[in-house]
């Protein structure tokens, strides 16, 4: 039987959002009397809400309001309100499991082995070289099998389209204009190229293959920020470093990478928006490498890496190297990053990028 009302649950980072949206997809094309509603993060949600439209989007606060048994009781609630007839649970957690419970949702879908695998009707094998065929595999027991699996897609939101189109204007960044986007943050200190590396990086590319360069992340990375600024010229009383870090929204930041000509960035959440927007970006891998299957997907993807013995040393990266070097990002020069993006920018002449912001 055709669910009338199903919900995704993931509630993890933003990256692994998007990786599921080929899920959401997949749902979305096979099922089209079925509402396909998500259950995210507050910062995944306006990830997710051009895609499947504010009304269907749910919030688990698990880190802030929705903390505890309480807010499980709470979250649980509200699905139990909606009446949805399938779960799919995407996280392998025990929470996600005894929420789907609570909300009385009679058909639940989860992965073998997960820590709440007892609690699911159907357990799906977690197979498949990348996450997003891992996912996909979640909507088999609803009979939908993709063939060719889609890709991560994403589109920007209308309203942070026009407020980052204000923001770059204001700046002199004319619309067109090839702009780098750098994005040196990430979850964890051992998957963070260091400042020095993106500054020098910059300093070869613009001016000169880039007009300007736009970073972005948190207002912790404005340290990197002000490390490339140091180090770029300006021309005349223009910098050509546009400092974003702390000054976007989750919403402005997808626009901000929609409009990015490349972007370069460690192994992290923008990475994967940005490939997900069909933009070209080089991504820097260091403890994590993509056979364990959660790199960026896209036609304008190049993975840089160190070929080294300790490599990997963890499934997400950690707080400190473990044999104390860093080598894997530390060791990795500019000069490597560079002839990449060159590289990308060339491979990708004649071939246009996917236009940004859009999804079929
Ligand atoms: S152990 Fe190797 S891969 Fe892990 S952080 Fe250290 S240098 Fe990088």
């Amino acid at each position: 039987m055709t669910p009338r009302r199903l919900i995704l649950a993931q509630t993890s980072f933003l990256g692994d959002v998007v990786l599921t949206t080929p899920l959401w997809r997949a749902l979305r094309d096979a099922l089209p009397e079925t509402e396909v509603w998500w259950l995210v993060r507050p910062d995944a949600a306006p990830i997710v809400v051009p895609l499947a439209g504010a009304g269907r989007v749910l919030v688990f606060d698990k880190r802030g309001g929705d903390g505890g048994p309480g807010g499980l009781a709470r979250v649980a609630a509200r699905l139990r309100a909606l009446d949805f007839d399938v779960a799919i649970a995407v996280q392998r957690s025990l929470r996600t499991a005894l929420t789907l419970v609570l909300a009385g949702i009679p058909e639940r879908i989860g992965f073998a082995g997960a820590a709440g695998s007892p609690l699911y009707h159907h357990r799906v094998a977690h197979r498949g070289a990348h996450a997003r065929d891992r996912l996909l595999a979640l909507a088999a027991p609803l009979g939908v099998v993709p063939q060719p699996a889609p890709a991560p897609q994403l589109a920007t939101d209308p309203a942070a389209d026009a407020a980052v189109a204000a923001l770059l204007g204001d700046a002199g960044v004319a619309e067109g204009e090839e702009l780098l986007v750098v994005a040196p943050g990430a979850a964890w200190e051992t998957k963070r190229w260091p400042a020095a590396s993106f500054a020098a990086l910059v300093r070869a590319l613009v001016p000169g293959t880039f007009g300007r360069v736009a970073v972005v992340g948190t207002a912790g990375d404005r340290g990197h920020a002000a490390a490339i600024a140091r180090e770029v010229d300006g021309v005349a009383d223009r910098s050509p470093v546009l400092d974003l870090t702390g000054r976007t929204t989750t919403a402005e930041l997808v626009a901000v990478l929609a409009r990015a000509a490349l972007l370069v960035a460690n192994d992290s959440a923008p990475a994967h928006i940005a490939a997900a927007l069909g933009r070209p970006v080089v991504s820097l891998f260091g403890p994590t490498v993509p056979a364990q299957g959660f790199a960026p997907l896209g036609a304008h993807v190049r993975v840089v890496e160190r070929a080294l013995a300790c490599r990997p040393c963890s499934r997400h990266g950690s707080a400190y190297c473990p044999i104390g070097t860093h080598e894997c990002l530390a060791g990795l020069r500019e000069s490597e990053v560079a002839a990449a993006v060159r590289g990308l920018l060339g491979a990708d002449a004649g071939a246009a990028p996917a236009p940004a912001g859009g999804v079929a």
